[in-house]
C-alpha cells in the first residue's frame, strides 16, 4: 500500500473517532470516553498529516506544536468552568482564523483555476472564517464583561449597513473566484468579512450570547470544511462538517429553548425598555430567611425540587447539593432537580456538575417534565438561578428575555431562593419572584448555604 492509502486510511479512522466520540457525547456516563475517543481521533489525523510527502521540515511544526500544546495545557487547567463559553467562543475563532491563512498561503502557493470548486471554497474560507474571528473576539469581550464591550456601539442603520457589508463580500467574492490570481480580492474580503464579523456580534447581548456562540461554533466549522477542499483534506472536510452540522442543530435547540428564531436572536435585539421595571419598586417586599428556618420547611415537605443556576457552578455547590440531596431522600422527601437549557453559561451545564457530583441521572428532569410538577411541590430551591425562571420573560415584551421559556417555580407551595444578594443576573433585569408572596430570600454563598442547611436539617 502506497503511503498516500495509508493516510486516507488513517484520516477515515479519524472519522469514525470523531463521530463515535459524538456519539459518546450524548449521554453524560459515555461521556468522558466520548472525549476520549474524539481526542485519539485527532491524534490520528495530525499524524496521518505529519507522513504527508508535502512536509518536508519538521522545525516550525514541532515549535507550533510545543507553543500551542503548553498554550492549551495552561488554559486547560486554569479556565474557570464557568468561563467555559467564553474559552469556546475563542476556539472557535482561531479555528476561523486557521481556515482563513490556511486557504490564503494555498492562494499563494498555488492559485486555483478560474471558476473552480476549489476557487469558490478558498472564497468561502475567506469570509465565513473572518466572520467567524472577529464575531468570536468581539463574543469573547462581551462574555468576559471587559467594560467597554458590555454595551453595544450604537449607530443608525445597522442593519442596512450589514446588508452592505455582505453584498460587498459576496461581490468581491465573485471578483475573486472569477480571477483567482487576484490575491488583492483575497484579503479585500478578509478585510470586509472581518467588519462585518464585528458588526454582526456587536448588537446582540444578554440572554442571546450562547445561541451566538453555538452559531460561530457552527462557522468554524463550516469554515473548516471550506479549508478541506481547498486542500483535498477528507477528514477536515469530514470533521469541519460535523462541527458545522453539530453547532447548528445545537443553534436550533438553544433557539426553541429561548422561544426565538433565529433572525429574531441575529437581527433583532430587544433592550429593556423605558417603562421597565425598576429594580427597588420590584424589590419592596422581599423577605428573607435563615437556615432554621429554611430547614423548618423540609419537616413538613414530601416533594423538594433544586433548581440550579449560574450561582451553583460559582459556588461550586454541586458536592454539598449531593449531600443535602442524600439527606433529605433519607427523611422520605422525594427531591428532584430542575434543568434550564440555559442555566448556568454553558448548553448542559447544570448535567455536567450534577453528573460530576454523581447525582442519579433520573432525577434531573428538563424544563418540559418539570414545570407541571411544581404545583405539586412543597419546598422549590433555587440555587443561584435568577433568569431561568424570571416571570417577566412572560410579562414584559420589552424584557432581553422576552418570551423565553421559565421553570415555574413560583407554583411551588414556598420557593426558596439562595444567593449572596438581589443583584441581577447575565440578563441584568431584576426578578419579581423575589418578592413574590411564597418566596423567601436565604442570602449566601451557595455552598455555605447548603452546609448550613445540612447543618441546620441534622439539628
Ligand atoms: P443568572 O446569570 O441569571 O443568575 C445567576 C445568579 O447567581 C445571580 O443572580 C447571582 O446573584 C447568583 N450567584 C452568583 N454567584 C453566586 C454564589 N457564589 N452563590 C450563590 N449565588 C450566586 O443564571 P441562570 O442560570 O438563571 O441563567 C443563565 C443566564 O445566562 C441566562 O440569561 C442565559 O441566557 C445566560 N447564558 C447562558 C449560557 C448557556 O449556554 N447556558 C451561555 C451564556 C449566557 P448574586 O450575585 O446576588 O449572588
Amino acid at each position: 500500500m502506497d503511503k498516500a492509502s495509508v493516510i486516507e486510511l488513517l484520516y477515515l479512522l479519524a472519522s469514525v473517532c470523531f463521530i463515535m466520540g459524538i456519539r459518546g457525547l450524548t449521554h453524560p456516563r459515555t461521556a468522558v470516553r466520548g472525549n476520549a475517543i474524539g481526542a485519539l481521533g485527532m491524534l490520528i489525523a495530525v499524524v496521518a498529516t505529519l507522513l504527508h510527502q508535502d512536509v518536508i521540515e519538521f522545525t516550525w511544526i514541532i515549535v507550533g506544536l510545543v507553543v500551542g500544546s503548553l498554550i492549551g495545557a495552561v488554559l486547560a487547567v486554569r479556565v474557570r468552568m464557568t468561563a467555559m463559553p467564553q474559552m469556546v467562543a475563542l476556539l472557535n475563532g482561531f479555528g476561523g482564523a486557521a481556515s482563513v491563512l490556511v486557504a490564503g498561503a494555498e492562494l499563494l502557493r498555488e492559485p486555483p483555476p478560474p471558476l473552480g470548486d476549489v476557487a469558490v471554497a478558498t472564497y468561502a474560507s475567506a469570509v465565513i472564517g473572518s466572520v467567524t474571528f472577529w464575531g468570536s473576539l468581539l463574543a469573547f469581550a462581551k462574555l468576559e464583561e471587559y467594560k467597554a464591550f458590555r454595551k453595544p456601539i450604537r449607530y443608525p442603520y445597522l442593519q442596512p449597513i450589514n446588508a452592505l457589508l455582505g453584498l460587498g463580500a459576496l461581490a468581491l467574492t465573485v471578483w475573486g473566484v472569477m480571477e483567482p490570481n487576484s490575491i488583492a480580492a483575497y484579503w479585500l474580503v478578509v478585510l470586509i468579512a472581518s467588519v462585518l464579523g464585528v458588526t454582526l456580534v456587536n448588537p446582540i447581548g444578554g440572554a442571546d450570547m450562547p445561541v451566538v456562540i453555538a452559531l460561530l461554533n457552527s462557522y468554524s466549522g463550516l469554515a473548516a470544511a471550506a479549508t478541506g477542499f481547498v486542500l483535498g483534506n477528507s477528514v477536515l472536510i469530514i470533521s469541519g462538517s460535523l462541527v458545522g452540522a453539530s453547532g447548528i442543530i445545537l443553534t436550533n435547540i438553544m433557539c426553541k429553548a429561548m422561544n426565538r428564531s433565529m433572525t429574531n436572536v441575529l437581527f433583532g435585539v430587544l433592550q429593556p425598555g423605558e417603562d421597565a421595571p425598576k429594580q427597588d419598586e420590584v424589590y419592596k417586599t422581599v423577605k428573607s430567611a435563615s437556615a432554621e428556618e429554611v430547614a423548618m420547611l423540609f419537616d413538613s415537605a414530601s416533594r423538594v425540587v433544586i433548581v440550579p443556576g449560574y450561582g451553583m457552578a460559582v459556588a461550586q455547590a454541586q458536592h454539598a447539593v449531593r449531600d443535602m440531596y442524600h439527606l433529605l431522600e433519607s427523611r422520605g422527601i422525594e427531591v428532584l432537580f430542575a434543568i434550564h437549557p440555559v442555566a448556568g453559561r454553558m448548553p448542559g451545564h447544570m448535567n455536567v456538575l450534577l453528573a460530576e457530583a454523581e447525582i442519579p441521572y433520573d432525577k434531573l428532569k428538563e424544563m418540559d417534565e418539570i414545570n407541571p410538577v411544581f404545583a405539586e411541590t412543597d419546598v422549590a430551591v433555587v440555587l443561584g438561578a435568577n433568569d431561568v425562571i424570571n416571570p417577566l420573560a412572560k410579562t414584559d415584551p420589552q424584557s432581553p428575555i422576552a418570551g423565553m421559556p421559565i421553570l415555574e417555580v413560583g407554583k411551588a407551595r414556598t420557593v426558596v431562593v439562595i444567593k449572596r444578594s438581589l443583584s441581577p443576573g447575565f440578563a441584568q433585569i431584576p426578578n419579581p419572584l423575589f418578592a413574590a408572596e411564597n418566596t423567601l430570600m436565604f442570602f449566601a454563598d451557595g455552598k455555605k448555604a447548603v452546609l448550613d442547611l445540612i447543618a441546620a436539617l441534622k439539628e
